[in-house]
């Protein structure tokens, strides 16, 4: 894999420092390799190769043909699943399982906007007489995208995949902590036959190549997932250009949980959706807001489960991996003492299993019980296995807990009364709610982003397909 090279103009080419960046492996803090470190010059490079792109044969494109290269793509990336799924494993510490189900998502992304290339359809509008008038869909242009190190297979094809069925020419800077298996991706485009320019990759540090895409004058739109913090640098640049962005942030996602609800179910699920990729899950449900009569009785039950997971190196497969890096861990291990510290209790700890590596970035998954409605473990998003329960009144009062929040990105609601359903998914703000489950990252047909901080746009579906087009109005004065 040439995993010190960027890819521009079709040609995998060394940025233009000659830089690398180590990658080290989080389950054991080894390093695993190098990849390019690109820079600006190398971003304004693969930005003129893709709107040399969209000028050219790419733009060109039949959609169904484009359709067909997404499709293909899928396909390979299938063909190739042990490989991937080893790769992503390795470089984000994650269990194997869940690298697998990443891969397969990744594979689906391609698939669904494989399919869905030559299904955008525009509009006609009835006006005066005497004219026509038509809404075309066209493709932005040439696209940014800068995605972060938790899902980063998933990421490249939830990104790409709208990105190219709408016929846009893109440039990605995938993260630094984690971006292999997004190398390996782009090989498998390029070979099958994506055009020149059509897709470009540029590895590097978010304050080099991530700035210098976000800002560079010739891009047509920035699509984004990361923190809250460079989200506001990323709406900054793209003010400075006038050029939209879709923002996805974060959360601090509730899962409410009613005395009629089947707890059983709830129980398996709130743990999943919590210590799926350890955690490190914009839409990981960190908050569980539980009915106060049944508050002990739940409590004791999801104690009794969460005291028997396990966190150790990806290749165990176990219920958490490592978080991501040392600076991660360090982070996460703030939160813990400093919960410590204003004497909030454990309700249950999982373990780190004995056999991992000192070197790895493990944090033993941990439950809080009756965390305060203002603490910080209520509101802000730890992004490690960590989940805070909180006792709630009546249904106003979930209502009103569910939105204290400065984000809106999912929620789960566990109740068995269908009333009660739809006042609850019409009162929430969040950009999805589920009623007896929970799709933690999961859902490429269904749209997703945020409200308030979780950010701006959606990403995932159709919607996807709207952002990355612009509506063109053509009036028709026919006589
Ligand atoms: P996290 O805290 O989860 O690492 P970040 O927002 O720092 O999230 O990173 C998400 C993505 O944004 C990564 O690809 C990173 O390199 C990039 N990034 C970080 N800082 C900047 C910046 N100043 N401008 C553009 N991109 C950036």
């Amino acid at each position: 894999m040439n995993s010190t090279q960027i890819f521009i103009n079709g040609q995998w080419v060394s940025p233009a420092n000659g830089r690398v960046l180590d990658m080290v492996a989080p389950s054991t803090g080894e390093k695993i390799g190098t990849i390019a470190r690109g820079t600006a010059a190398d971003i304004d490079m693969a930005v003129k190769a893709a709107r040399r792109a969209f000028e050219g044969p790419w733009g060109q494109m039949a959609a169904v043909e484009r359709g067909r290269l997404l499709s293909r793509l899928g396909q390979k990336i299938l063909e190739n699943e042990d490989e991937l799924t080893a790769l992503e494993a390795l470089d984000t510490g994650k269990a194997l399982k869940l690298a697998r189900n990443d891969i397969k998502a990744v594979a689906r992304y391609f698939e669904f906007y494989g399919g869905a290339a030559d299904k955008l359809h525009g509009e006609t509008i009835p006006f005066l007489n005497g004219y026509q008038v038509m809404i075309l869909r066209e493709p932005r242009g040439v696209t940014a995208h800068i995605i972060p190190w938790n899902y980063p297979a998933q990421m490249f094809g939830r990104t790409l995949g709208p990105a190219l069925a709408a016929g846009n020419a893109a440039v990605l800077k995938p993260a630094e902590e984690a971006c292999l298996s997004c190398i390996r991706l782009t090989e498998l485009a390029a070979e099958v036959g994506f055009p020149d320019g059509a897709i470009n990759l540029v590895p590097g540090l978010g304050e080099e190549a991530g700035a210098a895409l976000s800002s560079h004058p010739d891009i047509d739109l920035i699509s984004f997932t990361g923190s809250p913090e460079v989200g506001i640098l990323i709406q900054k640049s793209a003010a400075e250009n006038h050029v939209p962005c879709v923002l996805e942030l974060g959360g601090k996602s509730p899962q409410i949980v009613f005395a009629d609800a089947d707890h059983g179910k709830a129980i398996e699920t709130i743990v999943a959706a919590l210590v799926q990729n350890t955690g490190q899950t914009c839409s990981a449900g960190s908050r569980v807001l539980i009915e106060r009569s049944i508050y002990d009785q739940f409590m004791t039950q999801l104690s009794r489960r969460f005291k028997n997971l396990r966190a150790g190196p990806h290749e165990m497969d176990l219920d958490c991996g490592p978080v991501i890096s040392r600076v991660q861990q360090e982070r996460v291990l703030g939160f813990l003492e400093r919960a410590r510290a204003d004497n909030i209790e454990i309700a249950a700890q999982g373990e780190v299993h004995a056999a991992s590596s000192d070197g790895g970035y493990f944090v033993p998954p941990t439950l809080f019980r009756l965390v305060p409605r203002d603490h910080e473990l209520a509101r802000e998003e730890v992004f490690g296995p960590v989940l805070a329960a909180i006792p709630f009144d009546d249904e106003s009062d979930a209502i009103r807990l569910a939105n204290d929040t400065d984000f809106g990105l999912i929620a789960g609601v566990w109740t068995d009364s269908g009333a009660r359903q739809m006042r609850m998914a019409k009162a929430i703000r969040a950009g999805q709610v589920y009623i007896n489950g929970y799709g933690a990252g999961g859902g490429i047909e269904l749209p997703f982003g945020g409200f308030k901080k979780s950010g701006h746009g959606r990403e995932k579906g159709f919607e996807a397909l709207r952002e990355f087009t612009v509506a063109k109005t053509v009036v028709f004065n026919h006589g």
